[in-house]
Parts: C-alpha cells; structure tokens; sequence
C-alpha cells in the first residue's frame, strides 16, 4: 500500500486565503488585527519559527509585532512584559515561542496572556476548555491537525488512536481533541512500557515525540492514518517515511502538520480580533 497524501501546504492556503478575507474585511472597517510573538533568547530554530509567523501575518494582513527578550531575562521580567501586551487594547493575540530557557518558569509565563488573546491555546483557561469541548482557542498543532484531518474526510468517531507524547502544548491536547471526536485514546510516553505494541493497535497515530524516524514502518497497522508532528533537524520527522508503504493516509515532513500549525495561529488571530470587536457572535 502506499498512503495518500495528508496535504497540509494546501489545506493551509485555502484556510489563509479564508484568513486573508476575513482580514481584508475587518480591515475595510478601520480594524487591523495584531499578533505579538515573544521570543526569548537566540535559539535559532524558534527564531525561523518566529520569523516564519511574521511572514505569514505579512501575506494576509495581519500586523505583527515581535518582543524579542534576551536569554537571561527572569520570569519575573518575561512575565511583565507579556501583561504589557495583554493590557495593549490594540493586541489581539500573543504568542510566546516555546520552549523557554529552562530557568523560566514557562507555566508562570504561559498565564500572563490574557485568556481573550490566547490565540496559541497555552493558558489553562484554554486547555480546561478545549477539553470540555466548550468553544476556546485551541493548541496550535493539535488544532491545525484536526483541521488537517477534517480536510481530507478523515473519520474519527469510534477508531482507536495512539498518540505518542504527552507535551502540554502538542501530545497531551491533541489526544483531548481526538477524544472530544469520540476516538478512543491512548497515549504513549517515555515511561510507556511497550510503545511499538500500542502503535500496532492504532487506526490513527499520531507522533509527537521529537526523536527522527522513532515510529518505525513494521509497527504501523496497515491502512493506518499516520500523522508525524515530528520536526527534527534535516527536515525529518518522528515516523520512518517508510511508514508510508504501510499506512492508507500519511503526513509528510515538511509540508504536513508544520503549515497547519501556521495557518491555525493566524486563524485564531483573527478570530480573537473579530470577537473582541463584536463582528463575531
Ligand atoms: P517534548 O515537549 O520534548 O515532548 C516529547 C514527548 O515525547 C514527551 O511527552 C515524552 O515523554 C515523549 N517521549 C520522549 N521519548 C520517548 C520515548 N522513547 N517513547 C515514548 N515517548 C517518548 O516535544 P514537543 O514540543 O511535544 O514536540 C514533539 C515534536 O513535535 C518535536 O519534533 C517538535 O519539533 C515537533 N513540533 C512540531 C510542530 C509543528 O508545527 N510541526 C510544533 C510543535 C512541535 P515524557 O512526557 O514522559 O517525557
């Protein structure tokens, strides 16, 4: 078998262009949307991740603004600075780029955005209510999966789905998203006894572990759906690409859950904007 494509670079641009609409409207009556991306310290993957954002906004019309903070600030500081954005009336959404140095309290930082501008889906207000299936921002790539899956007539209700990793911001809201659709979850993580065992279970895999080509082809149940949130350095992701051979639908790195992501945060932007300035109901 091989898979059908899960086109994430074309279902992103249909939804930009959606996006680009929107904004166009909101901007033909005097709003401009906002997004502040926070960035702290000089990693320089999050700093293309970043840039890639700016960018994105540029092409629909969203206006960005970038608070780059050095490395050694304290939490103390970072927290101050995103309660600054929060405050701004003129911001509509903020996102600070994950990961943190590790001596910031991340968690502490997380909830100084304003649950209203949360358009990366990171405070608790949101987890608490994506979760609950009460209507919030979602996590950006967990979010951008689902939209992913959607896309392409993916049916969840009632599979078995095998998500590996547990991150607040991609594994653990992603099987609560995949819950809320009635499949039925499982997560793995580094503790999982017997990883390869519950992957061979799965209708639907998704793998966001952050270890290149850790998913490998002989575990995948054939006709599986595989999504790789994986990016690793040399554009690989977490599943072998062999998997393809195996699985009925396949993501693939780039182009797959990466653009998704993109286009979901600036969804969420916008959303954030036309909420704040009642054109949304
Ligand atoms: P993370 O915070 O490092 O989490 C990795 C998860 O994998 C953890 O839950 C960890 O388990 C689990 N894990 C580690 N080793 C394992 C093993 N041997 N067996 C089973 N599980 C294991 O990473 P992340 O932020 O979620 O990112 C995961 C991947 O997605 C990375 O490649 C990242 O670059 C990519 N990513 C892509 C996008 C995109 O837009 N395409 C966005 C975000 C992230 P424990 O919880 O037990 O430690």
């Amino acid at each position: 078998m091989t898979a059908r494509i899960l086109d994430g670079s074309g279902t992103a641009a249909s939804l930009l262009s959606q996006v680009a609409d929107r904004v166009a409207l909101l901007r033909a009556s005097g709003l401009t949307p906002k997004l502040a991306t926070v960035l702290v310290g000089d990693d320089g993957a999050s700093k293309t991740y970043v840039q890639m954002k700016v960018n994105r906004c540029a092409d629909v019309g969203i206006e960005s603004v970038r608070v780059d903070l050095a490395g050694s600030i304290t939490t103390a500081q970072l927290v101050d600075a995103i309660r600054e954005l929060s405050a701004d009336p003129g911001v509509h959404g903020i996102l600070l780029q994950h990961p943190v140095p590790g001596h910031i309290d991340e968690r502490a930082a997380f909830e100084a955005i304003a649950p209203d501008k949360d358009v990366d889906g990171v405070t608790l207000t949101s987890f608490a209510a994506m979760s609950l299936g009460v209507p919030a921002f979602q996590s950006c790539t967990p979010g951008g999966i689902m939209r992913l899956l959607d896309a392409h007539g993916i049916e969840l209700s009632g599979r078995t789905a095998v998500v590996v990793g547990r991150s607040p911001i991609l594994g653990l809201p992603m099987g609560m998203l995949l819950l809320r659709r009635d499949a039925t979850v499982t997560y793995c993580h580094s503790r999982t006894a017997d990883v390869a065992d519950a992957v061979r279970r799965a209708d639907l895999l998704v793998a966001a572990v952050g270890r290149p080509d850790f998913i490998r082809p002989e575990w995948i149940r054939p006709g599986a759906v595989v999504v790789d949130a994986g990016y690793n350095p040399g554009n690989r992701g977490d599943v072998d690409p062999a998997a393809a051979d195996v699985a009925s639908w396949f993501t693939p790195v780039p182009g797959g859950v990466g653009p998704m992501t993109i286009a979901t945060l600036l969804d969420q932007t916008v959303t954030a904007a036309e909420l704040r300035h009642g054109v949304r109901p």
